[in-house]
């Protein structure tokens, strides 16, 4: 097998995306690899891949225990041999996952890095034969990130004790100039590809609004996004359990999370989200390290956070599937007030020396100034991300709340210089509520205490109110025209850009919204290639978006029964892929992003008889825009063989047996309703009749009222009648691939003639 045949196998992808196949070659030429990618870009297949082509057993450190064992179980449902080692695993565990480890079961083995010292696995990996070690959150082993782990530093120790010096691997999200040189040396890199793709995130949408009520706002958003999953960052405990309670009087599914709660309530409520019992979470930033939840579809931050770091970080973690998400900052300046509050009132760190403490503070302010800014400027607001983290991006991205809006411009130098001229007077000892305060030409009592009255400046400003003089000096702000001192006080002070101003070189021009643009990212973008910008709803007609809905819902019950997180299933992005192409057919399905050999084993039959049933396998357009691959006719019938046929006019029946046909059926002890349904479906004439489903037999053997549904336990669950039982249908317990135990109907011979019966022309 090669890379392309890896990739379709087990991943059920086309394509690489940017960056993988340079770094999945490097390795697999035994050349050590660095990759720097954000977050979704699809680092895990980076040495996944590789892992697979190699010849023994790839190892991969990893800091993040819950993140293990979801990247384990996504490699288990993709039909590859993996397996994790950490302290959530028992002693016997551990054991005999390293029994089975030497007896070369798996490809791929997660370890957290103090394991690595152990004498067991230790012993394993002397006689094993590694081929490589993947270092993953590879700037936890730099002193300089915000991450140190010291037990990283042993990695290289261990490497040292290995027979042979395998392939070495590193990744991380993050990562500055020094951090990168500090993984390279600490890790002790040989002439490594170091490969560095942009941090920008196409398919994330951003916005800053500032809306009166913010509680109102996000109810609405909810309500308008019920059936999607969301995280909602607040700034403090209190505000997080405000709003949850908010929302759980208006009836909304939310989990909270935050360091007030027990670890125990914490990990519920994080796994009730994570499975999608409740799909939005309510949180501190002390929420989100380790999730790998891929179908987050919203960030909302109700307070602006402390940096553009941590804004980055905690809206990266909406789109992980690379489906179109929102990414919403929901500012008010008083935020700017709780977030200084909060720097000023951080613990010291007791090592440091109180200048060092200092600088630390200096440091964070400045962070904060260059969050607010975000939140003031009317230019690109991805352009603004990309900037802070020293990446070109274009001026107008048509993907951000700034560049859907139509601003209105006014010209307002004239008050600029006036401000400026102000600032100078009072020689740059003053804040912004003075200044405006003086400028308007105010007369409170604090006005009166500094004295502000005798400045010619004061009143210059007569005609405007304080809300718009503050305005104008934010946008000063923003522009570097003015600055403020680093401390509390944060006085105004003037650049030398100003000097632009007062000699009439330079201008200043004033946006504001006066609308906002419908957001038009439509089937258009997607023939771009750009279809991480658009939204489902705006690819997906209204009889797609149904379609997805069920989908999405079988999906819910089928992770139900594996004990799985939906998105381990299949990714919203798969499923929307799904209506487009609508699959009746084990090649069309195959054709599918996101469905490999072994998904399609599993879920396959049962997505397909999803599709069948809602299309009656006739091809519909379930999506905006040219049909690309079926001509005009809206009707094509579809062939099952996977060929397609126009047949205008001719439509192939419901599913139907001829007398001789049914002759042929293989009776057997028992059957699961869709192995039944895949044997007749082999009876049939595919040219004339359609498939028919298990869930088609389900619904008929229901109106015949041999069985019936019942909502049990967050799941529905399937119930034999009196009817059902004397006609031979029972219920027992089916093992799902996962190892879940879960009752299942069968129908014995008895049953297995009453169907056919129900199926067959002449009988
Ligand atoms: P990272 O670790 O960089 O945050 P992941 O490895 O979790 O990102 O990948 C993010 C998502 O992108 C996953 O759902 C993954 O399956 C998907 N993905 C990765 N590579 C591809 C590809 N070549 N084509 C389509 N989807 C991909
Ligand atoms: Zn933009």
């Amino acid at each position: 097998m090669n890379k392309y045949d890896v990739l379709k196998k087990y991943y059920g992808y086309q394509d690489f995306r940017e960056g993988q196949e340079v770094l999945i070659d490097s390795i697999l030429r035994r050349q050590d690899v660095l990759g720097i990618m954000p977050t979704g870009a699809g680092k895990s297949i980076c040495y996944q891949l590789p892992a697979l082509l190699l010849p023994g057993v790839t190892l991969v450190i990893s800091p993040l225990i819950s993140l293990m064992k979801d990247q384990v179980q996504a490699l288990n449902q993709a039909g590859i041999h993996a397996a994790y080692i950490n302290s959530s695993l028992s002693e016997a565990q551990i054991s005999k996952a390293l029994r089975l480890a030497a007896s070369g079961r798996y490809k791929i083995i997660y370890a957290a890095p103090e394991r690595l010292e152990t004498y067991e696995f230790l012993q394993f990996a002397q006689q094993a034969r590694i081929s490589m070690v993947t270092v993953d959150e590879a700037h936890c082993i730099s002193q300089w990130g915000q991450d140190f782990r010291p037990s990283y530093l042993k990695i290289v120790q261990f490497i040292g004790k290995l027979r042979e010096r395998p392939v070495i691997s590193a990744f991380t999200a993050t990562a500055t100039e020094k951090v990168k040189e500090d993984i390279i040396c600490v890790l002790g890199l040989q002439t490594p590809r170091v490969l560095v793709t942009g941090f920008d995130r196409k398919n994330l949408y951003f916005a800053v609004e500032t809306p009166r009520h913010k509680e109102k706002y996000v109810m609405d958003y909810i309500q308008e996004h019920v059936t999607e999953s969301g995280i909602i960052y607040c700034a403090t405990r209190k505000n997080v359990d405000k709003l949850y309670d908010k929302l759980y009087q208006e009836g909304v599914a939310a989990a909270k999370y935050h360091a007030g709660l027990s670890g125990e309530e914490r990990k519920r409520n994080q796994e009730d989200f994570i499975y999608d019992n409740r799909p939005v979470m309510i949180a501190t930033n002390a929420f989100g390290m380790g999730i790998d939840k891929s179908n987050v579809r919203y960030v909302i931050h109700y307070n602006m956070p402390q940096s553009m770091e941590n804004y980055y970080q905690e809206a990266g973690r909406a789109g992980r599937d690379g489906e179109r998400s929102e990414c919403i900052l929901l500012y008010s300046p008083q935020d700017v007030m709780i977030n200084r509050f909060l720097i000023e009132n951080k613990e010291q760190n007791s090592g440091y020396t109180q200048e060092e403490n200092a600088a630390v503070r200096e440091k964070d302010e400045e962070r904060l100034r260059a969050m607010t800014y975000y939140c003031m400027t009317t230019g690109c607001l991805r352009e603004y991300i990309l900037r802070y983290f020293d990446e070109n991006g274009a001026e107008y991205c048509g993907n951000c709340s700034n560049c859907n809006s139509e601003f209105e411009e006014e010209d307002v130098t004239e008050a600029a210089e006036k401000i400026i001229a102000c600032i100078r007077e009072v020689r740059q000892r003053y804040g912004i509520n003075v200044i405006a305060g003086m400028l308007a030409g105010e007369d409170r009592a604090k006005l009166r205490e500094y004295g502000v009255m005798m400045y010619s400046s004061y009143g210059s400003l007569k005609g405007k109110s304080e809300t718009e003089i503050k305005q104008i000096i934010r946008h000063l702000l923003t522009e570097r025209l003015l600055i403020t001192t680093e401390d509390k006080y944060a006085l105004l002070q003037v650049t030398d850009l100003a000097d632009e101003i007062t000699d009439g070189t330079r201008r200043v021009i004033l946006k504001q919204v006066k609308r906002t643009v419908e957001k038009k990212e439509t089937y258009d973008n997607r023939q771009k290639g750009n279809s991480s910008k658009a939204r489902k709803s705006d690819i997906l007609n209204s009889r797609g978006l149904e379609l997805f809905e069920q989908l999405r819902q079988l999906r819910t019950k089928i992770a139900g029964e594996e004990g799985l997180p939906p998105y381990l299933i299949f990714s919203d992005k798969t499923l929307v892929d799904m209506c487009i192409k609508v699959p009746v057919s084990k090649e069309e399905m195959l054709r599918v992003s996101g469905v490999g050999e072994n998904k399609y084993k599993q879920y396959g039959e049962r997505f397909m008889g999803v599709i069948m049933e809602y299309t009656g396998g006739i091809h519909e357009k379930f999506f905006f825009g040219e049909m690309i691959d079926f001509g005009e006719d809206t009707t094509v019938e579809r062939m099952v063989n996977g060929k397609r046929k126009r047949a205008s006019g001719v439509k192939r029946s419901e599913f139907l047996l001829t007398e001789e046909q049914a002759e042929r059926f293989p009776y057997a002890d028992r059957y699961l309703l869709t192995e039944l349904a895949e044997k007749l479906n082999e009876l049939r004439d595919a040219e004339h009749v359609k498939k028919i489903s298990g869930a088609e037999i389900f619904r008929r053997l229901r109106d015949e009222e041999c069985v019936s549904e019942l909502f049990q336990d967050g799941m529905w669950k399937k119930v034999i009648s009196e009817k059902g039982l004397e006609n031979g249908f029972f219920m027992d317990l089916r093992i799902s691939k996962k190892g879940t135990e879960y009752e299942d109907l069968y129908c014995d011979r008895k049953a297995q003639k009453k169907i056919l019966n129900m199926v067959c022309r002449d009988l």
